[in-house]
Parts: structure tokens; C-alpha cells; sequence
């Protein structure tokens, strides 16, 4: 323990004390990522030790392998609506984003089209894949949102040119959990004859998604936001769409991304998906009654804000801005109470940036830092509710009582 250690220490159990409360763990930070669960786990295990055959191995072990595969991709693909022959495995969010924005960027490149439709809010998954093809010559249009931050569709219909090659919309962001239109752009997508690609990360187990029914081309997601292993994802590619190959070598998924395929990692996503994508509405309307309370509780703290909308938003979503306060900090004493909790996306939290989508919907730059974000499921109990709720007041009292900005702002004094 180094002494800043050694001194926060000192200091939570100074104001756990002085508080009259006991110190619980409560981890609000699924959108981050999550725990891999039982039964994930349980289906794994096999492939580590006993049934480790490769998948393109002839004998009774390497075919086991492979149909385990498949039964996974039926699972994946059933749980969003798609066909087997439709799901390919990658290796995360980041990869199935990359490869359907850079695949159909060259692939449709060779027709003229070289000009892409995204959105402000976007992950950087999409931000730094898009920067990277404007260096290649490509021309991105980034539609802008509204203050809760959604999309207008027909921002999408506007943008859209003769040489549009695609259109990659988020379905719900990963910051503020806004669900965008996703039908209605969709929908405008086929009417003028443009690819489009979802980045469904933060969306799958927490929506119902079909994708064929809301007619999306391309569908990325992870299995590590819905209790499957960190490194294993998949890209929905809906049949007839031409996508370039990403890893060439062997004959796997269909010789689009070769490599010997993550056998324990790919039967785990597939019970992943099949247990989050079961059941969604009931778990939703358990899940969002929590996040209401949590909401309405926290917004009673003066000077705080709601990000993005009430309604339009993931179930376990919350997001709040708190005047006067650094996001650092509120993390940091939130872990010293136990909470595990997030100021922008993971990755942008280490970093002293204001998250971009934060900006995006209009917040000043200090009010964008002190943002509180919580991703909570239904695992989380009432009395985690009760202690988030008592936790929370007495966390930004302590820090606004620190707070320079804070002090200006009630002496009526500019901070900017
Ligand atoms: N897209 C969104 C919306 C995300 O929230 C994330 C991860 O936070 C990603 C993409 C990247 O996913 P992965 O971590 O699996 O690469």
C-alpha cells in the first residue's frame, strides 16, 4: 500500500464511519464489461481439456468441435433473428465494427463509392475506423443528435448521396443508452439501395433485436458486455452482402477469417446469447424499474442533469451530471464505498478528454467531466439501490466541498 493508497484508505473508513454505513460491492459497470457466467462457464470448460479437438481435425473429436460451432452460430443467430450461414465469429466488437465498415469501404470503393454515413456518437470502434478511411479518401458524414441524443432518420435520408457505399448507426450507445431509430434508418437504407451496418454492442440482450425483420444488413456484437468471455464476437452479414475477406489462411468461417477457430470461446458466446437474448422484455421491466429509482434518487442532488433520454434508452443505463464535481474524482471515492462505476466509455475514462458524446449533446466541458455513468442488471439488489442512493449524496457533497468550481459557481463567479 503506497501512502496515497494507504490515505484513501484511511479516509473511506473515516467517512463509512462517519456516515453510519457499511461498506458493500456492488458492480454498476456491465456496459464495461461482465462476469462470466455459470453457465457460460460450465459450457467452456470441456473445450479446454477433454473435447479440445480442432475444428478441421477429421476424426470424431475435431468433428465434435466443429458441430459445436455450428450449434453455437444457430444459437447466435436464432437469438437476433438471422441464419447460421449469416453469423461469422470474430474476435470482439472492435473487429466486427472494423471489418464491416473497411470490408464494404473497399468493396463498394470498386463501384465509386466512396463517400460513408455515421453518427457524432458513435463508439471509436466506428470514429477511429471512419477517421482512418477519410485518410484514405474516403468522405464520411457524420450525422449530428439532438440534446437527448438521438438521431433524427431523416437526417440519414438527407445525407444519403449517389455514392454512398454505407450507412453505420449505433443502436444504443454505450455512454448515455440511447436507442436510436434503428427501422426507420433501416428502412431509408433500403428505399435508396445503401448498405447498413448497426453497431449493436451495448444493444443485444438488453433489445429485442431481428434482424431480418428490421432489414439490417450487417450487425456487430460482443460477448464479453453479455457474460460470455472477453475476446469473442460476432458479425451478422445478411446473405448477399459481398464483404472482402479480413484474415486469409485456412478455410474457416466459410474462408472469410481463417485461423483455427476459439472452440470454448465461441460455445460460450453462443449459451451467452441464447440465456440474454431469452426473456428480455421481463428482464427490461425489472431492470428499468431499478434505474428509475436510481434516477429520480440522484437527480433530487441540486445541480445534476439526466443524459440522454428517459425513455428512448437501455434498461440498465444511467448516466448524470453532477456541476461541480470531476468525474475522476467521483470514481475514484465511489470505489473507496465499493461501487464500480464509469464517467464516459471505458476506454476514454483514463483519459482527461470530455467524452465526445457528451459534447455532442451540448454539455459544457466541466459539466461533460463530472458525468456519473452506472450499467446496472437485474442482479442488483434493493438494498444495492438503497446504498447507491445513500452513497452517491454523500460522495458529491464531499467533493463539492472541495471543489474550486464548486465554490465559484455558488459565489454566483465564472469557472469557465
Ligand atoms: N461498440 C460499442 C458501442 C461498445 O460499447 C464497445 C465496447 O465498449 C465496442 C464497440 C467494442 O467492443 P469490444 O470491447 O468487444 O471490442
Amino acid at each position: 500500500m503506497n501512502a496515497v493508497t494507504a490515505l484513501l484508505w484511511h479516509r473511506e473508513i473515516y467517512i463509512l464511519k462517519e456516515v453510519n454505513m457499511e461498506r458493500r460491492f456492488i458492480y454498476a459497470d456491465n456496459a464495461a464489461t461482465t462476469a462470466v457466467s455459470d453457465e457460460v462457464l460450465a459450457a467452456m470448460m470441456p473445450h479446454f481439456q477433454t473435447a479440445f479437438g480442432n475444428a478441421s481435425s477429421i476424426y470424431e473429436m475435431g468433428r465434435n468441435a466443429q458441430r459445436d460451432i455450428e450449434i453455437a452460430r444457430e444459437k447466435v443467430a436464432k437469438a437476433i433473428g438471422a441464419d447460421p450461414i449469416e453469423i461469422i465469429f470474430t474476435s470482439c466488437g472492435s473487429e466486427s465494427d472494423n471489418w464491416a465498415i473497411k470490408g464494404t469501404a473497399e468493396q463498394m470503393a470498386k463501384k465509386g463509392k466512396k463517400h460513408i454515413i455515421t453518427s457524432v456518437i458513435e463508439h471509436h470502434a466506428v470514429l477511429h475506423t471512419t477517421e482512418y478511411l477519410e485518410k484514405q479518401g474516403f468522405e464520411v458524414t457524420y450525422i449530428p443528435v439532438d440534446d437527448k441524443g438521438l438521431i433524427n432518420a431523416e437526417d440519414v435520408r438527407k445525407a444519403i448521396r449517389e455514392d454512398t457505399a454505407l450507412v453505420t448507426i449505433m443502436y444504443a450507445n454505450n455512454e448515455i443508452g440511447t436507442i436510436q431509430p434503428i427501422d426507420e434508418i433501416a428502412a431509408i437504407c433500403k428505399e435508396n439501395k445503401v448498405l447498413f451496418h448497426t453497431d449493436a454492442v451495448q444493444a443485444v440482450g438488453h433489445v429485442e433485436i431481428d434482424v431480418h425483420k428490421q432489414g439490417i444488413d450487417m450487425l456487430s456484437l460482443s460477448g464479453h458486455k453479455i457474460h460470455a468471455q472477453k475476446g469473442i464476437g460476432a458479425l451478422y452479414v445478411r446473405k448477399g452482402v459481398v464483404l472482402p475477406n479480413l484474415i486469409h489462411g485456412g478455410g474457416q468461417e466459410r474462408r472469410k477469417r481463417a485461423g483455427t477457430e476459439n472452440v470454448p470461446a465461441i460455445v460460450g458466446l453462443g449459451v451467452a446469447m441464447e440465456i440474454a437474448c431469452s426473456n428480455i422484455a421481463e428482464k427490461a421491466a425489472v431492470v428499468t424499474e431499478k434505474r428509475n429509482r436510481i434516477i429520480d434518487g440522484l437527480l433530487t442532488i441540486p445541480y445534476t442533469r439526466l443524459n440522454g433520454d428517459r425513455e428512448k434508452r437501455l434498461p440498465g443505463n444511467l448516466n448524470i451530471s453532477f456541476e461541480g464535481i470531476e468525474g475522476e474524482s467521483l470514481l475514484l471515492m465511489l470505489d473507496m464505498f465499493g461501487i464500480c462505476a464509469s464517467s464516459g466509455s471505458a476506454c476514454t475514462s483514463g483519459s482527461l478528454d470530455p467524452s465526445h458524446v457528451l459534447l455532442s449533446i451540448g454539455l459544457k466541458h466541466e459539466i461533460a467531466h463530472g458525468s456519473l455513468r452506472l450499467s446496472i442488471e437485474e442482479n442488483l439488489t434493493d438494498e444495492d439501490v438503497d446504498y447507491i442512493l445513500e452513497t452517491v449524496p454523500v460522495v458529491a457533497e464531499r467533493l463539492r466541498a472541495m471543489s474550486p468550481v464548486w465554490e465559484k459557481m455558488m459565489k454566483g463567479e465564472s469557472y469557465e
